[in-house]
């Protein structure tokens, strides 16, 4: 059994993906070519934004608004801890200082009730809060109604980390949108994985769309990359790997589907002795990751060792608030000061989870899990 199952996936469309991926060949155009405007259109119209700027990888999808934004020293930026180590490094690369506030221990997404202080401790130490970015945690989108609110009475600039999301939705209002910009990553593990690093940005904001699509390649004027006006980064999406999310993206739809209904039939059959992730009424995750909550951390190792030795994969997202991460020394946060998240990384686990999952698997692993309890 795999924890992600990419090959199955594969099978399906491989013939339409080599055909794409032929086509990059025969033109030679590698970077920038058409294929990276066609998906960048398609991805526009599937989220139903105004601008998507595809990149080189997740990372520099959050790189590229905060370049633009002008992000830096004595800047602060809130954000939470219960994340990968790429949401708060964009941050650090600049020399601005994340501030980490608490989560939600039922969605694990931050708290919006903890920002206003978060903006005063930021003042306190004569920064100046900037920006806010929340992220869709499992696909799972953040509390945008509340945040919205807040960064708007504040001048906050807010950023969706869609990573996880892609697909998600709020209302049938799609991640992507809940952003002064959003977003995402096509590692190919995430919900739309292409075969190596990718990421894009959506934005309805026409100015800054253009400055990210300058800082995308070093900064140039956007006729001749051999004029450049600011400091950029070498950050564009391969041709071949736009060739294979345009194929990814036309199945994309109906693998959230099964994803949808794997997630199901797991809440519905692990007992109730383990807290799942909860799903707020009117949200829609992309089930990016199955996730459940052990008591403690020795019964979480119990169980993950009984997994493996059944031949069945688990996986701890995340096993260090990044607060607590060594390279976040330097910002002086202690144990206990971000306790949600704190007791969430001990106890935290997640099951195999993709589209192509089987029922018999579910079933194996559901009967290990409720006979453990
Ligand atoms: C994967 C991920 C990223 C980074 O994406 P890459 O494409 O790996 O650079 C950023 N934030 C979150 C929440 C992620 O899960």
């Amino acid at each position: 059994m795999e924890f992600i199952d990419l090959k199955s996936q594969q099978a399906l469309i491989k013939e339409k993906i080599n055909k794409r991926i032929s086509a990059v060949l025969e033109h030679g155009k590698y970077i920038m070519g058409p294929e990276v405007y066609e998906l960048e259109k398609r991805l526009s119209e599937y989220t139903k934004t105004k601008f998507c700027i595809t990149c080189s990888s997740g990372t520099d999808a959050l790189l590229i608004p905060l370049l633009a934004k002008g992000i830096g020293p004595g800047d602060a930026i809130i954000t939470t801890p219960f994340t990968y180590i790429a949401t708060a490094e964009v941050i650090s690369l600049l020399k601005a200082t994340p501030i980490f506030i608490d989560i939600y221990p039922t969605t694990f997404n931050l708290d919006p009730a903890n920002i206003e202080s978060a903006i005063v401790y930021a003042k306190q130490k004569k920064l100046t809060p900037r920006a806010i970015i929340a992220v869709d945690l499992f696909g799972l989108p953040a509390r945008y109604r509340l945040i919205k609110k807040i960064t708007e009475d504040n001048d906050l600039f807010l950023v969706e980390d869609a990573a996880q999301s892609f697909g998600a939705n709020i209302n049938n209002i799609k991640s992507g949108k809940f952003g002064d910009v959003s977003c995402t990553s096509f590692f190919p593990a995430k919900p739309l994985g292409c075969y190596g690093d990718g990421g894009a940005i959506f934005t309805d904001d026409e100015n800054l769309a253009e400055l990210m699509k300058s800082i995308r390649v070093h900064g140039s004027n956007g006729y001749d990359k051999y004029e450049n006006v600011r400091v950029g980064i070498n950050g564009r999406l391969d041709t071949i790997q736009a060739a294979i999310l345009i194929e990814k993206l036309k199945i994309f739809n109906s693998e959230l589907i099964l994803r949808e209904k794997i997630s199901n039939y797991y809440d519905i059959n692990i007992s109730d002795n383990f807290a799942k992730q909860y799903i707020p009424k009117n949200y829609f995750t992309s089930r990016a990751q199955y996730s459940l909550l052990a008591d403690s951390s020795q019964h979480r190792k119990e169980i993950m060792e009984t997994l493996k030795k059944n031949n069945i994969p688990s996986m701890i997202y995340y096993k260090i608030p990044l607060h607590l991460q060594s390279v976040f020394k330097n910002l002086g946060y202690e144990k206990g000061s971000l306790k949600i998240s704190e007791n969430i990384s001990q106890r935290i686990f997640s099951l195999p989870m993709h589209p192509y999952l089987k029922r018999k698997d579910q079933d194996v692993i559901i009967k290990l899990l409720n006979d453990l309890r």
